[in-house]
């Protein structure tokens, strides 16, 4: 069955998602206020109407209770998004996805009802700066407040070293669940096998764990 989703605010953020919903071929109801902003996503979007979400009868009118997956796309006014938020809740919308714009909003979302928030310019600023310390350091997937995922391509320090040599959860606590040569990817790489130039390796662990790894075995000096 087709997921029927409604991005509300369409600026940079909900417009991208709207977008990429509409072209994996959902069913996308667009709603802002922004009488230019909606008709900018006429032709993109199955729906897209001008709606103040701050409005429960609104809201009511929209149908939004029936659809599968509500995502709240305000930006600056976080009164509007916490009122929306609280709306959809009370509505019993099934999936609530919302944007927040820094920790306060983000922990007020969690306390009213979102079934999940996002923190894009956070957690990009985060990776960005992960990548930046080295170029070793190609990516970086935060999991939970503490615990991360990064990838990494093999530093001096281990080429022609196996992850035996290296030890690296004795030594640094945290796990190589695969590794990928050029287009291959491995996940279930074996232990002896000598770690070679460009073999990116995908480490899973609790934060401060990697950050050693990274310190002592990642950035080339
Ligand atoms: P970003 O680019 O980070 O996504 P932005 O600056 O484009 O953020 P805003 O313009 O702050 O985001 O907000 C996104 C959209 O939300 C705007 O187009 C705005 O018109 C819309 N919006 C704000 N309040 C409401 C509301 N009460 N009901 C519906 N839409 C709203």
């Amino acid at each position: 069955m087709k997921r029927e989703f409604a991005v509300i605010g369409l600026g940079r953020f909900g417009g991208s998602i709207c977008q990429a919903l509409s072209r994996e071929g959902m069913d996308v109801l667009a709603i802002d206020l922004n009488e230019d902003r909606v008709n900018e996503y006429k032709n993109i979007a199955s729906h897209a109407v001008i709606a103040d979400t701050t409005d429960e009868s609104t809201l009511k009118e929209l149908g939004i209770k029936n659809i599968d997956h509500v995502i709240v796309a305000i930006g600056d006014n976080i009164q509007a998004s916490i009122l929306t938020t609280v709306i959809l809740a009370d509505l019993g919308v099934k999936k609530i996805t919302v944007k927040a714009n820094n920790d306060y909003h983000e922990k007020i979302l969690n306390k009213i009802g979102a079934h999940h928030v996002v923190h894009p310019e956070r957690d990009m600023g985060r990776r960005i700066a992960h990548s930046i310390i080295s170029n070793n350091i190609l990516d970086y997937l935060e999991l939970s407040e503490d615990h991360s995922i990064v990838e990494v391509k093999a530093g001096s320090k281990m080429i022609g070293k196996s992850l035996v040599d290296l030890d690296i959860r004795a030594n640094y606590g945290c796990n190589v669940v695969a590794i990928k040569q050029g287009s291959n990817i491995n996940v279930s790489p074996l232990a002896e096998e000598l770690l070679k130039k460009d073999d990116i390796l995908i480490v899973i662990g609790a934060d401060k764990d990697i950050s050693r790894f990274e310190k002592y075995l990642v950035i080339d000096d």
